[in-house]
């Protein structure tokens, strides 16, 4: 019995690939249970037009799923708590750089090297790591401090089971790696409260999500996850990183790509048995 949920974030109407995505996580619950998860921690972003768009699409797709339907924005007395924990054990703290101040940091000669990337864009220099959380402004961002996260943990490396790519092989990642690859992810944005990371974390354990399944693009956050799974003292789920849909260049379809809104299918007379069919379902 799997418990599965499709998380979109209502910024736009849903295409192909979000079918997609919804199926499998429909397919993989059964027998079992499939949620829907609205995450719209990003409030400038996301539009209350698109949530009711994403629920007639799915219904349309024939998925249902059992109600209240979480919605992120309600959650950030959750993700307060997840912070005030990491607070308690120092691994949290608080950074007043800007992308632009980032990139200055990088790119300074003393620095050498071409800048790193991780899975939320350059590795994080570390200008603000000697800060506490005392000295946390209004517009500061929470970055998780990963060096003494993994000293904390006393671990050398973490874990994650991923059923469809590389089944019952355990992907690793050694915690140096961790550090000097993905580094000191945001945990909450300026402002927000939280970042997805950090929802993703708190939701999917307070759901009692056992599968998680997701695009591939998303392989490399699951680190940062299942860091703050152990952290947080939260339990892992299993994973299943699943295709993307491209389109005829072979570029992923994107939020921008309103041409492939199963909105527009739906009104072209398109079916939904058809839609199923031409991602495989
Ligand atoms: N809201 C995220 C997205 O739309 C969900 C990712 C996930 O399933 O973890 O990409």
């Amino acid at each position: 019995m799997n418990r599965t949920r499709f998380a979109p974030s209502p910024t736009g109407p849903l295409h192909l690939g979000h079918a997609f995505a919804a199926l499998t996580a429909a397919k993989l619950a059964d027998p079992g249970e499939f949620l829907l998860r609205i995450e719209d921690i990003d409030q400038s972003r996301c539009r209350p037009e698109y949530e009711a768009l994403i629920v007639e699409d799915l219904h349309w797709l024939g998925l249902d799923w059992p109600q209240p339907v979480m919605r992120q924005s309600e959650r950030l007395s959750a993700y307060q708590a997840a912070l005030d924990r990491l607070a308690a054990l120092g691994l949290i703290y608080p950074c007043r750089c800007r992308r632009a101040d980032i990139r200055a940091a990088l790119s300074a000669p003393q620095e050498g090297a071409e800048p790193v990337i991780g899975p939320d864009g350059p590795v994080y220099p570390g200008t603000c790591r000697h800060r506490n959380m005392a000295e946390m402004g209004p517009d500061d961002a929470i970055r998780l401090n990963a060096a003494r996260a993994f000293d904390y943990l006393d671990l050398e490396e973490i874990a994650f089971l991923d059923e469809n790519i590389a089944p019952g092989l355990p992907h690793r990642l050694a915690a140096q790696d961790f550090i000097s690859g993905v580094g000191d992810v945001v945990l909450a944005r300026r402002g927000m409260g939280t970042s997805y990371h950090l929802a993703v974390v708190v939701d999917d354990a307070a759901q009692g999500i056992t599968l998680v399944t997701r695009g591939k693009d998303l392989l490399d956050s699951t680190w940062i996850h299942v860091l703050l799974q152990k952290l947080l003292e939260l339990p892992t789920p299993r994973y299943h990183h699943h295709r993307l849909i491209r389109d005829e260049h072979g570029k992923r379809l994107a939020k921008r790509d309103d041409a492939r809104a199963l909105k527009l299918y739906r009104d072209d007379g398109v079916s939904a048995a058809e839609i199923r069919q031409l991602l495989g379902f």
